[in-house]
Parts: C-alpha cells; structure tokens; sequence
C-alpha cells in the first residue's frame, strides 16, 4: 500500500511539472513564435525537431551498451557531451577502450561535444580563479586532450567540438562571452525562455531534462512535441546515463549521493520519445546541426567539399553554403559514405560513378535531384 501511494505521489509531482513547463512554454511562445517561424524558413530541412544531448563521459559504457544501437535502429543522430575524467572513480582520465568507444559513436555521425575537461561548475570557478583561468583550465584543456586522442584501431581522431554543454546547469553572461562564438557556436544550458532553440542558431541554448529526476513518465513529454511541431521550432532534450531500469546503480560500486543516483534515463523512455517523435513527423538533429554546422562521415567527403568551398581543414562547413549547390561530382574520390548529402538541398545532378557506397537511402532527402551517375 504505501509503495502505492508513493508511486502515486511520484507520478502526480512529474505530471504537475511537466504541465508547468507546458503552460510556461504556451505563455512565453506567445511574443516571440513569429520571429522564430521566419527563421524556420531558412532551415534546410524546414521541420521541428528534437536534439538529444547527453552528459558526462563517466557514462560512456552504457552509451554504447545501451544507446548505440538504440540510436542506430532508429537512424537518430545524438550530441554526446564529453570530460576527459571519470567524476566517480578516484577522477581518473577516460581509458583507451572508452575513447576507442566514443569515436566509434562519431563514426556513425553522432556529435561528441565538450562538457568541461574536468566538470567545473562555470559560475563558481570563475567566481574563484577568474575566467581566463577557467577558460585555460575546463575549455582549451579538453580541446588539446581531444586532439591528441585517437581510437587504438582505426587511428581516427575526434572532431573538434563546435558546441559545448554547461557543466551542472550552471552559466552565466560572463562565461557565455568568452564561449561564444570564439569557441563554440552554442552553448547549452537548462530551462531558459520558452525553452526552444531555432535552427542556425549561435548563442545559449535550453534545454529540457528528461532523466528519471524530472520524468518518471515519459507520456508527460507528448503535449510539449505536440506544441513544439505547431511552433515550428526545435526541442533540446538533456539527460545523463542510458540506462534499463533493471540495472542498479549498488552495482557500479560508486560512491554517490542518492541525488545522483537519479541522473539517468532508461531506453524505453528514450523510445518511447522517439516513437512519438517520428509519428509527429519531427526531424533529429544534433546540436551542431542546430548551430547550422554540417556533419559528415566520410573524410574524404568532408575534404573534397572544403576544398571545393575554398576552405582550410580545420574550418566549419555550414549547412547554409551547401543548399545552393545543384551539381556534385563524387567520382574516383575514395569516398563510401553519404552522409551529408542530406545537406544539399539544391543539388540536381550528382555522379557517384567508381565510388564504394552501397547505402542511397539519403538520396531519397534530395527534393531537387534530377541525374544521379552510378
Ligand atoms: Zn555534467
């Protein structure tokens, strides 16, 4: 009986606060809905939809164990966001087998972002060392330990991170102007505005929290994707470990406050999310795809289109410069994988003759495409 009652009591608060930031995101809609629908325009896929971003790299094991192909099954491309430091176990540096994890989820075109290298809260860190101190010590230190990693077989290296996630939630104006754009073109943070994000976006950036501390279940979210596809606009949704409900956190063997034992969301609820995400019609995107940064899989890809835009190797290819192009010659480049195709809107005429791809379904996202080589 009591079970009962607090399973009752569980379900009553998480309805109550998803029905707040329901009427929250109704109210503060309301006096900017416009500016953002004409933004909306210029999307390159025209669509609402949701980014998951997820933190803390101690959770890297049950990202792959429990979201790879999760993700992969669903054709849903994430943001991981990423430490280079392990909060619950004597704050070690992440293993091998870990980057060697976390580059292979890159390789199947999710974002690994930047979450801190070593988890400091913005706002009091600056508050104490100053924020040129906390700039050289969480945000320029994780960029050169990301840059001389790579994964153990493949030798592949990870992308430069071109957003970042705030660390506890916790960002401030002054943290922010150091951020962005010199660093990032986003930076995410928690409940802000009317919690939605345009596409081609640069700045601060809410997000939604769907870990098992704010939603026990997860129908409380369908309202909230109903309104965000009427608005047009996009949804980031936050959460931290994937993780079945079955598994223990005893079972880690880590010390940790009950608080954070609540950090974590479990597979169904993620597909149950998606489900009702794909039956709505929304797009996914990474958070690099909201900031308007193109993501490809294929190096030689990515290398070829760089060139072709005049661009160094280190630069951004934004989503913006490849709607336009109508003729794409992809022959004899070594490439086998489209991704990023996606991007070009425009594109009429494109020549994959002596390439090894053998997936096309993206060609299917071309609205333009006329003459396709094989
Ligand atoms: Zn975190």
């Amino acid at each position: 009986m009591e079970q009962l009652i607090c399973r009752l009591k569980r379900q009553y608060f998480d309805w109550r606060y998803w029905d707040y930031l329901y009427r929250n995101m109704k109210k503060k809609s309301k006096t900017n809905t416009r500016k953002e629908l004409v933004i909306q325009n210029l999307s390159f896929v025209k669509k609402p939809g949701i980014t998951f971003s997820i933190d803390d790299s101690f959770r890297v094991q049950d990202w792959y164990a429990y979201g790879k192909n999760l993700f992969g099954f669903y054709d849903v491309r994430v943001t991981f966001n990423i430490n280079a430091f392990h909060h619950y176990e004597d704050n070690r540096e992440l293993s091998q087998a870990e980057i060697d994890m976390l580059i292979e989820l890159q390789s199947y075109g999710h974002e690994i972002a930047h979450h801190g290298y070593n988890h400091k809260d913005a706002v009091k860190y600056t508050e104490q060392m100053g924020v040129k101190k906390w700039i050289e010590d969480d945000i320029e230190s994780l960029f050169k330990w990301m840059e001389e990693k790579s994964h153990s077989v493949t030798g592949e290296k990870f992308k430069r991170p071109v957003t970042f996630a705030y660390p506890h939630f916790r960002f401030n104006e002054e943290t922010l102007k150091e951020l962005v754009p010199k660093y990032f073109m986003i930076a995410r943070g928690h409940l802000m505005g009317n919690y939605l994000t345009p596409l081609n976006y640069s700045g601060l950036a809410p997000s939604i929290c769907i870990d098992s501390h704010y939603l026990y279940n997860p129908r409380n979210v369908k309202r909230i994707l109903k309104y965000v596809n009427k608005l047009g606009s996009n949804l980031i949704l936050t959460c931290h470990s994937i993780l079945p409900n079955e598994v223990e956190w005893e079972s880690f063997g880590w010390e940790m406050e009950n608080h954070a034992k609540r950090w974590r969301t479990s597979p169904q609820n993620i597909q149950y999310i998606i489900t009702e995400a794909k039956r709505i019609g929304f797009e996914f995107y990474t958070t690099a795809e909201l900031s308007g940064v193109a993501t490809f899989i294929d190096h030689n890809f990515e290398n070829y289109i760089k060139k072709q835009l005049s661009k160094h190797s280190n630069d951004n290819v934004l989503i913006s410069e490849l709607l336009t192009i109508k003729e794409l010659d992809l022959s004899n480049k070594n490439i086998i994988n489209l991704d990023g195709i996606q991007y070009f809107k425009g594109l009429e005429m494109l020549n994959l003759q002596n390439t090894n791809i053998t997936d096309f379904r993206l060609l299917e996202k071309l609205p333009n495409i006329k003459k396709v080589l094989y």
